[in-house]
């Protein structure tokens, strides 16, 4: 479920990321292009304005045009021509007045502002422009006169006999130029149009004080370095601005018009933003994938890591299985001829004694062989409500002993954690496992405690719902993090050969998994060691069973002999387990016949009737269960007692039927009691 919400979230991801990049890269696009447009726009309004400019300039100089051919300037009636002039000049209200330049003498012969009288000298303005047009001859646009004058010029020449010999000048009104910029320019914005000298002649912003005075050094550069273009600066009064420029190639003057901030700042503003917030996204959404991805990937290697683990118990498992079946096997036997021995030397107390030795010693390999097939999961296990009071009461007097005085045990179990689901003889088993592990680890001493508590979050991998921690803690030499590592893994041990067997954690983490929990160890060096059972807690309706007595207990029941002869048949393919039943069977009074196959088996169930059969569970061509059904079809009602090693004993029971079955490694006592039980019970 966690690992689909994530692929979904992933996916979402995936399919959002294209939209937002082709988003902000659309955004981008357009806004640049927005941008262009404007720019482009506001350079065509700068040229214009001055074509207007220079039409307004072409005009005037037409209209002095007019005067050039006059007869009175030719004839060089002054007097005469001043007056015509000046009736000329009322017709053009923009012109403020009209100076005649005697071209020879370079002097001002009058000035309309001024009565008719002696010629004066000129002022630079006009020299500059009478060196001009002595160049070209032809009519031009002069520059504007500083304040307080504050007037634009045009001159036109008079030219006779191929030589120039005035030039006329008219001062028109700087407003006339003002209100065309003011027409053209987008209000709001920041314009001017300058003179060849670089001076102001019209400008949006204080017009009345800076015209006719120089502009800014950003203006003179751009028209300096070229005709047309864009240029950033700032005004004399501290504007920032980007502005279009163009200059007329006809009167050198030129317009200036910024381009406008709104249209040009807030799609460049709006494009950072935009791009700025597609990238955060992206990387916001990229982070979270990463993220996700490693996260999962750590989830994976985990999960991994505990298929591994498993993969590897259970290989091993199948291994100690088949194993253990086998010394089962011997077991049976040397146990089954040792009692038989020990029958026979009942007078004879040494011989006795040994025997007695040796089945010991054999029952201890009994013991071992349960552990082996404890955590090879051969062995079912009957996982049930276990009250943890009564399993630790039940345990407790074997507990220390098995610890030794030295150790002080200690047992915690909270009243919410009592009882739990799994296997009452495994957890036994278990516990006294971390008891001896914690003895081993304390040689000197010390202390065991062992404790219950209920745990709502313990792992990830279990299903949800309440468990308790079952723990054992020691204050020993505590394990290495290899150690620790490897401390569950079969035959894995650190002590010396006969000591170690490698399995008792092995075992408990075999109970640990088959009651649907979970184990982990806490171990730090020299300080102590934590091994921590997670059990499911039990329902808190369940029932719990009385406790049955340990499977291993060997009854020491006297073996019951039977009066009354009944003829056994024994089937088993391993020639010493067959005789020993056969053995102890005919020493206990039964009539006895072997084989050790099934076929043979059923050819003498044709030739005789049997009150019993007792057969090996696993046996090469046909089993003891399909034997047992074949006999029952020829023998019906033919009482049935399978034999088996703890390795089969699930599939056994499936395959069982009406049969019984009897485990490995049993003595004499334990299989006349099989065998008379059974023949009991179909008697009445
Ligand atoms: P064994 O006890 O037969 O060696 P176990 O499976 O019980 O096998 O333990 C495996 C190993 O883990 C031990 O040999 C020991 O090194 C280590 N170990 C287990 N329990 C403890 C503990 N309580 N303190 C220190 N080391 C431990
Ligand atoms: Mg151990």
């Amino acid at each position: 479920m966690r690992f689909f919400r994530r692929s979904l979230i992933t996916l979402g991801v995936a399919a959002t990321l294209p939209t937002v990049v082709f988003v902000a890269v659309g955004a981008f696009y357009f806004l640049r292009a927005e941008r262009a447009r404007v720019e482009a726009d506001t350079l065509g309004r700068s040229e214009i304005a001055t074509m207007l400019v220079d039409g307004r300039l072409r005009r005037d100089l037409a209209a002095l045009g007019v005067l050039t051919s006059s007869v009175d300037l030719a004839k060089g009636n002054m007097r005469e021509f001043y007056f015509r002039v000046r009736r000329v000049q009322v017709a053009n209200p923009a012109w403020r007045t009209i100076i005649l330049i005697d071209a020879v003498s370079g002097q001002e012969l009058f000035d309309l502002r001024r009565p008719f009288g002696e010629p004066t000298p000129l002022s630079e303005v006009h020299a500059r422009a009478l060196n001009d047009i002595r160049q070209s001859a032809l009519p031009m646009a002069g520059s504007i006169t500083p304040p307080p004058e504050k007037l634009a010029w045009v001159y036109a020449p008079v030219s006779g006999e191929g030589e120039l010999r005035y030039v006329l000048g008219a001062g028109i009104e700087p407003q006339a130029f003002q209100d065309l910029l003011t027409a053209v320019a987008v209000p709001g914005t920041t314009a001017a149009v300058v003179d060849r000298q670089g001076q102001f002649v019209a400008r949006t912003l204080n017009f009345e004080s800076r015209v006719g005075t120089p502009a800014t050094e950003f203006v003179r550069r751009a028209i300096r370095e070229g005709s047309s273009g864009f240029y950033p600066g700032t005004t004399y009064e501290g504007l920032k601005n980007y502005t279009a420029f163009h200059t007329s190639s006809w009167s050198q003057w030129s317009a200036h018009l910024a381009v406008a901030s709104a249209a040009i700042d807030a799609p460049t503003t709006w494009s950072f933003v935009a791009a700025a917030l597609a990238a955060l996204g992206t990387l916001v959404l990229g982070g979270t994938l990463v993220l996700l991805m490693v996260r999962d990937m750590a989830e994976r290697r985990r999960a991994e890591e505990t298929l591994r683990q498993s993969q590897k118990m259970e290989a091993v498992g199948q291994l100690t299985g088949g194993i253990a079946h086998d010394f089962n096997n011997l077991l049976t036997a040397v146990i089954g001829n040792l009692d038989l021995i020990r029958n026979r030397v009942k007078d004879n107390e040494r011989l006795r004694r040994l025997a007695d030795n040796a089945l010991e010693a054999s029952r201890r390999g009994a013991k071992l062989a349960s552990q082996l097939l404890a955590f090879s999961r051969s062995q079912r296990m009957a996982v049930g409500p276990v009250n943890l009071q009564q399993l630790f009461n039940g345990i407790s007097g074997l507990l220390a002993q098995s610890v030794g005085p030295s150790i002080d045990v200690r047992m915690e179990l909270d009243p919410d954690a009592r009882v739990v689901m799994s296997d009452s003889n495994q957890l036994e088993l278990a516990l006294l496992n971390l008891a001896v592990n914690g003895r081993d680890a304390m040689p000197g001493g010390g202390k065991l405690i062992i404790s219950a508590r209920r745990a709502n979050v313990v792992d990830r991998h279990l299903p949800k719902g309440d468990y308790v921690q079952l723990s054992v803690t020691d204050t020993g030499v505590g394990m290495t993090e290899e150690v620790r590592a490897r401390a569950i893994d079969p035959f894995f041990t650190t002590k010396p050969v006969g000591q170690g067997t490698g399995l008792g954690l092995s075992q408990v983490y075999a109970v640990a998994r088959e009651s649907g929990g979970s184990l982990y160890i806490d171990s730090e060096i020299h300080q102590g060691t934590t091994v921590c059972l997670v059990l499911p807690l039990a329902p808190a309706d369940a029932v719990v069973p009385v406790a049955a007595p340990a499977v291993l207990e060997a009854a020491e029941a006297e073996p019951e002999l039977v009066t009354k002869s009944a003829a056994v048949l024994v089937v088993d393919d391993d020639k010493l387990v067959r005789r020993f039943m056969s053995e102890s069977l005919r020493s206990l009074g039964y009539e006895v016949r072997d084989t050790d196959n099934g076929v043979d088996a059923l050819i003498l169930l044709d030739a005789q009737r049997f009150d019993l059969l007792l057969a090996d569970f696993a046996m090469p061509g046909m089993n003891g269960a399909e034997l047992a059904k074949a006999a029952q079809m020829k023998q019906p009602g033919l009482p049935v007692l399978i034999v088996s090693g703890y390795a089969d004993s699930a599939a056994v029971e499936a395959a069982l039927g009406t049969a019984r079955q009897l485990r490995k490694p049993f003595d004499m006592a334990e299989l006349g009691a099989a065998v008379a039980e059974l023949l009991r019970s179909r008697e009445p």
